[in-house]
Protein backbone atom coordinates (compact mmCIF):
# COMPACT_ATOMS: atom_id res chain seq x y z
CA UNK A 1 0.00 0.00 0.00
CA UNK A 2 2.76 2.75 1.10
CA UNK A 3 4.54 1.22 -1.77
CA UNK A 4 1.95 2.03 -4.56
CA UNK A 5 1.41 5.64 -2.63
CA UNK A 6 4.91 6.45 -3.57
CA UNK A 7 4.96 5.06 -6.66
CA UNK A 8 1.97 6.85 -7.62
CA UNK A 9 3.32 10.13 -6.05
CA UNK A 10 6.68 10.11 -8.44
CA UNK A 11 3.89 10.45 -11.25
CA UNK A 12 4.30 14.10 -12.26
CA UNK A 13 0.56 14.07 -13.57
CA UNK A 14 2.23 15.77 -17.02
CA UNK A 15 -1.05 17.44 -19.16
CA UNK A 16 0.98 16.04 -22.53
CA UNK A 17 0.54 12.50 -21.42
CA UNK A 18 2.76 10.68 -23.38
CA UNK A 19 2.21 7.18 -21.36
CA UNK A 20 -1.04 7.60 -22.77
CA UNK A 21 -1.07 8.81 -25.80
CA UNK A 22 2.30 7.57 -27.36
CA UNK A 23 2.78 4.61 -25.18
CA UNK A 24 -0.33 3.06 -24.32
CA UNK A 25 -2.09 1.27 -27.27
CA UNK A 26 -5.41 1.37 -25.74
CA UNK A 27 -4.89 4.94 -24.38
CA UNK A 28 -5.56 4.27 -20.93
CA UNK A 29 -6.02 7.69 -19.02
CA UNK A 30 -2.51 6.87 -16.79
CA UNK A 31 -2.45 10.63 -15.39
CA UNK A 32 -6.15 10.34 -14.71
CA UNK A 33 -6.04 6.79 -12.44
CA UNK A 34 -2.62 7.69 -11.03
CA UNK A 35 -3.90 11.07 -9.70
CA UNK A 36 -7.37 8.78 -8.82
CA UNK A 37 -4.87 6.58 -6.58
CA UNK A 38 -2.64 9.29 -5.16
CA UNK A 39 -6.51 10.48 -3.38
CA UNK A 40 -7.12 7.04 -2.70
CA UNK A 41 -9.90 6.92 -4.67
CA UNK A 42 -9.24 3.76 -6.00
CA UNK A 43 -13.23 3.38 -7.38
CA UNK A 44 -12.66 6.23 -9.33
CA UNK A 45 -9.29 4.99 -10.62
CA UNK A 46 -11.23 1.30 -11.66
CA UNK A 47 -14.12 3.65 -13.09
CA UNK A 48 -11.37 5.85 -15.07
CA UNK A 49 -9.77 2.48 -16.47
CA UNK A 50 -13.16 0.65 -17.34
CA UNK A 51 -13.18 3.53 -20.15
CA UNK A 52 -10.62 1.98 -22.04
CA UNK A 53 -9.96 -1.63 -20.93
CA UNK A 54 -11.64 -4.64 -19.54
CA UNK A 55 -8.17 -6.12 -18.69
CA UNK A 56 -6.61 -3.98 -16.27
CA UNK A 57 -5.82 -7.43 -14.15
CA UNK A 58 -4.12 -9.19 -16.76
CA UNK A 59 -2.29 -5.65 -18.56
CA UNK A 60 -1.23 -4.67 -15.11
CA UNK A 61 0.67 -7.76 -15.13
CA UNK A 62 1.88 -8.93 -18.40
CA UNK A 63 1.90 -5.81 -20.70
CA UNK A 64 5.65 -5.02 -21.75
CA UNK A 65 5.43 -1.56 -19.98
CA UNK A 66 8.93 -0.58 -20.48
CA UNK A 67 8.28 -0.86 -24.42
CA UNK A 68 4.59 0.94 -23.96
CA UNK A 69 3.37 3.50 -21.18
CA UNK A 70 6.90 3.41 -18.99
CA UNK A 71 8.37 3.82 -21.88
CA UNK A 72 7.16 6.74 -23.18
CA UNK A 73 7.20 8.07 -19.26
CA UNK A 74 9.06 11.51 -18.82
CA UNK A 75 10.31 10.64 -15.33
CA UNK A 76 12.31 8.12 -17.54
CA UNK A 77 14.40 10.49 -19.55
CA UNK A 78 16.90 11.09 -16.32
CA UNK A 79 16.11 7.88 -14.38
CA UNK A 80 13.59 5.27 -13.26
CA UNK A 81 9.88 5.57 -14.85
CA UNK A 82 6.65 5.84 -13.07
CA UNK A 83 5.84 1.76 -12.33
CA UNK A 84 2.41 2.50 -14.42
CA UNK A 85 1.78 -1.30 -14.47
CA UNK A 86 1.94 -1.92 -11.22
CA UNK A 87 -0.03 0.77 -10.23
CA UNK A 88 -2.95 -0.57 -12.94
CA UNK A 89 -2.44 -4.27 -10.99
CA UNK A 90 -3.13 -2.52 -7.28
CA UNK A 91 -6.15 -0.83 -8.79
CA UNK A 92 -7.41 -4.37 -10.55
CA UNK A 93 -6.42 -5.64 -6.48
CA UNK A 94 -8.33 -3.23 -5.22
CA UNK A 95 -11.39 -3.61 -7.33
CA UNK A 96 -11.38 -7.50 -6.79
CA UNK A 97 -10.81 -6.60 -2.52
CA UNK A 98 -13.43 -4.29 -2.71
CA UNK A 99 -15.98 -5.63 -5.23
CA UNK A 100 -16.08 -2.99 -7.49
CA UNK A 101 -17.82 -4.56 -10.71
CA UNK A 102 -17.66 -3.58 -14.62
CA UNK A 103 -21.09 -2.93 -14.72
CA UNK A 104 -21.39 -0.21 -11.97
CA UNK A 105 -17.40 1.29 -13.81
CA UNK A 106 -19.79 1.60 -16.93
CA UNK A 107 -21.92 4.96 -16.74
CA UNK A 108 -22.82 5.37 -20.28
CA UNK A 109 -24.00 3.67 -23.17
CA UNK A 110 -21.86 4.89 -26.35
CA UNK A 111 -23.81 3.35 -28.94
CA UNK A 112 -27.55 2.91 -28.07
CA UNK A 113 -28.87 3.02 -31.76
CA UNK A 114 -26.81 -0.21 -32.09
CA UNK A 115 -28.36 -1.99 -28.99
CA UNK A 116 -30.83 -4.12 -30.69
CA UNK A 117 -27.64 -6.03 -32.74
CA UNK A 118 -26.88 -9.61 -32.27
CA UNK A 119 -23.07 -10.16 -32.30
CA UNK A 120 -21.17 -13.82 -32.68
CA UNK A 121 -17.58 -13.55 -31.02
CA UNK A 122 -16.06 -16.49 -32.17
CA UNK A 123 -13.23 -16.92 -30.00
CA UNK A 124 -12.67 -16.06 -25.69
CA UNK A 125 -9.40 -14.90 -25.60
CA UNK A 126 -8.27 -11.68 -24.66
CA UNK A 127 -9.84 -10.09 -27.71
CA UNK A 128 -12.63 -11.87 -28.61
CA UNK A 129 -12.90 -11.09 -24.49
CA UNK A 130 -12.64 -7.44 -25.04
CA UNK A 131 -14.49 -7.22 -27.91
CA UNK A 132 -17.72 -8.85 -26.37
CA UNK A 133 -17.47 -6.72 -23.10
CA UNK A 134 -17.18 -3.46 -25.25
CA UNK A 135 -20.13 -4.52 -27.22
CA UNK A 136 -22.10 -5.67 -24.56
CA UNK A 137 -21.80 -2.44 -22.30
CA UNK A 138 -22.64 -0.39 -25.37
CA UNK A 139 -26.16 -2.50 -24.78
CA UNK A 140 -25.56 -5.18 -27.92
CA UNK A 141 -26.59 -8.94 -27.36
CA UNK A 142 -23.62 -10.80 -27.27
CA UNK A 143 -22.77 -14.46 -27.71
CA UNK A 144 -18.94 -16.08 -27.03
CA UNK A 145 -18.75 -19.41 -29.12
CA UNK A 146 -15.52 -20.94 -27.58
CA UNK A 147 -13.44 -23.85 -28.47
CA UNK A 148 -12.63 -24.99 -24.92
CA UNK A 149 -14.60 -25.34 -22.14
CA UNK A 150 -12.84 -22.44 -20.71
CA UNK A 151 -12.70 -18.46 -21.43
CA UNK A 152 -9.38 -16.95 -21.33
CA UNK A 153 -7.70 -17.96 -24.18
CA UNK A 154 -3.63 -18.08 -23.61
CA UNK A 155 -3.75 -15.81 -20.59
CA UNK A 156 -4.54 -19.88 -19.14
CA UNK A 157 -2.91 -21.55 -21.20
CA UNK A 158 -0.14 -19.62 -23.10
CA UNK A 159 0.98 -17.58 -20.01
CA UNK A 160 2.21 -19.75 -16.62
CA UNK A 161 0.57 -18.92 -13.48
CA UNK A 162 3.87 -17.73 -11.81
CA UNK A 163 3.60 -14.70 -14.67
CA UNK A 164 -0.09 -14.26 -14.41
CA UNK A 165 -2.15 -15.46 -11.32
CA UNK A 166 -4.91 -17.26 -12.90
CA UNK A 167 -7.03 -16.04 -10.24
CA UNK A 168 -6.60 -12.39 -11.90
CA UNK A 169 -8.09 -14.30 -15.43
CA UNK A 170 -10.51 -16.08 -13.56
CA UNK A 171 -11.92 -12.22 -12.01
CA UNK A 172 -11.45 -10.61 -15.34
CA UNK A 173 -13.53 -13.19 -16.87
CA UNK A 174 -16.39 -13.06 -14.58
CA UNK A 175 -16.57 -9.36 -14.35
CA UNK A 176 -17.17 -9.47 -18.51
CA UNK A 177 -19.59 -12.29 -18.24
CA UNK A 178 -21.07 -10.19 -15.67
CA UNK A 179 -22.44 -7.74 -18.30
CA UNK A 180 -24.95 -10.34 -19.67
CA UNK A 181 -22.73 -11.81 -22.45
CA UNK A 182 -23.67 -15.64 -23.31
CA UNK A 183 -21.47 -18.17 -23.88
CA UNK A 184 -20.92 -21.66 -26.15
CA UNK A 185 -18.25 -23.70 -24.43
CA UNK A 186 -16.75 -26.45 -27.06
CA UNK A 187 -17.35 -24.83 -30.18
CA UNK A 188 -15.10 -24.75 -32.66
CA UNK A 189 -14.95 -23.27 -36.12
CA UNK A 190 -14.87 -25.80 -38.90
CA UNK A 191 -15.62 -28.63 -36.52
CA UNK A 192 -19.30 -28.34 -35.06
CA UNK A 193 -19.68 -24.62 -35.45
CA UNK A 194 -20.41 -23.04 -38.73
CA UNK A 195 -19.74 -19.70 -40.12
CA UNK A 196 -22.38 -19.70 -42.72
CA UNK A 197 -25.04 -20.43 -39.98
CA UNK A 198 -23.55 -17.90 -37.88
CA UNK A 199 -23.91 -15.29 -40.18
CA UNK A 200 -27.53 -15.97 -40.53
CA UNK A 201 -28.24 -15.74 -37.21
CA UNK A 202 -26.28 -12.39 -36.61
CA UNK A 203 -26.28 -9.51 -36.94
CA UNK A 204 -21.87 -9.39 -37.41
CA UNK A 205 -19.27 -11.99 -36.31
CA UNK A 206 -16.25 -11.16 -35.00
CA UNK A 207 -13.49 -13.82 -35.50
CA UNK A 208 -11.02 -13.90 -32.61
CA UNK A 209 -9.47 -17.54 -32.65
CA UNK A 210 -5.73 -16.49 -32.57
CA UNK A 211 -3.06 -17.44 -34.69
CA UNK A 212 -2.51 -21.18 -33.21
CA UNK A 213 -0.64 -22.86 -35.64
CA UNK A 214 3.12 -23.44 -34.85
CA UNK A 215 5.04 -21.12 -36.61
CA UNK A 216 8.00 -22.69 -38.80
CA UNK A 217 11.38 -21.03 -37.37
CA UNK A 218 13.47 -22.13 -40.54
CA UNK A 219 15.97 -23.86 -38.20
CA UNK A 220 17.49 -27.67 -38.93
CA UNK A 221 15.97 -30.05 -37.63
CA UNK A 222 12.62 -28.96 -37.36
CA UNK A 223 10.73 -31.74 -38.46
CA UNK A 224 13.08 -33.69 -35.99
CA UNK A 225 11.71 -35.05 -32.63
CA UNK A 226 12.55 -32.76 -29.84
CA UNK A 227 12.09 -29.30 -31.94
CA UNK A 228 9.53 -27.36 -30.89
CA UNK A 229 7.68 -24.31 -31.06
CA UNK A 230 6.88 -22.32 -28.07
CA UNK A 231 3.39 -21.89 -28.33
CA UNK A 232 3.14 -25.62 -29.01
CA UNK A 233 4.65 -26.06 -25.83
CA UNK A 234 2.51 -23.76 -23.82
CA UNK A 235 -0.62 -24.12 -25.26
CA UNK A 236 -0.61 -27.71 -26.06
CA UNK A 237 1.11 -29.08 -23.22
CA UNK A 238 2.89 -31.07 -25.21
CA UNK A 239 6.26 -31.61 -23.41
CA UNK A 240 8.42 -34.08 -23.74
CA UNK A 241 10.46 -35.71 -20.57
CA UNK A 242 12.81 -33.06 -19.90
CA UNK A 243 14.53 -34.68 -16.91
CA UNK A 244 18.36 -34.52 -16.61
CA UNK A 245 18.09 -32.93 -20.15
CA UNK A 246 19.72 -29.86 -21.34
CA UNK A 247 17.00 -27.82 -23.37
CA UNK A 248 18.01 -24.75 -26.00
CA UNK A 249 15.44 -21.82 -26.08
CA UNK A 250 15.64 -19.88 -28.88
CA UNK A 251 15.00 -16.27 -28.69
CA UNK A 252 14.42 -14.16 -25.63
CA UNK A 253 11.40 -12.14 -25.66
CA UNK A 254 8.18 -13.01 -23.35
CA UNK A 255 7.25 -16.82 -24.79
CA UNK A 256 10.94 -18.09 -24.68
CA UNK A 257 11.15 -16.95 -21.20
CA UNK A 258 7.91 -18.71 -20.12
CA UNK A 259 9.35 -21.93 -21.51
CA UNK A 260 12.76 -21.52 -20.58
CA UNK A 261 11.03 -21.23 -16.53
CA UNK A 262 8.51 -23.35 -17.67
CA UNK A 263 10.97 -26.20 -18.51
CA UNK A 264 13.35 -25.68 -15.48
CA UNK A 265 9.62 -26.12 -13.61
CA UNK A 266 9.81 -29.80 -15.28
CA UNK A 267 12.75 -30.38 -13.99
CA UNK A 268 15.32 -30.07 -16.94
CA UNK A 269 19.10 -30.71 -15.56
CA UNK A 270 19.68 -27.10 -17.61
CA UNK A 271 17.88 -24.49 -20.00
CA UNK A 272 19.59 -22.22 -21.91
CA UNK A 273 18.34 -19.20 -23.69
CA UNK A 274 19.72 -18.05 -27.62
CA UNK A 275 19.10 -14.67 -28.19
S1 LIG B 1 4.55 10.51 -18.46
FE1 LIG B 1 5.12 9.49 -16.50
S2 LIG B 1 5.18 11.18 -15.05
FE2 LIG B 1 4.04 11.95 -16.83
S3 LIG B 1 1.87 11.50 -16.38
FE3 LIG B 1 2.66 9.75 -17.50
S4 LIG B 1 3.29 8.31 -15.88
FE4 LIG B 1 3.11 10.32 -14.92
Amino acid sequence: MKEIEEKANYCLNCKIKPCSLKGCPLGNNIPEFIKAVKEEKYKEAYQILSETTVLPGVCGKICPHMKQCQGSCVRGIKGEPVSIGDIEAYIFQKAVEEGYNLKDAINKKAMPELSDKKIAIVGGGPAGLTCAAFLAKDGLDVTIYEKYDYLGGLLVHGIPDFRLPKENVKETVNRILDLGIKVEYNKELGKNLKLEELEKKYDAVFLSIGANKPAKMGVTGEQLDGVYGGNELLEYKTHPNYEEKVVSVIGGGNVAMDCSRTIKRLRSKRSKCYL
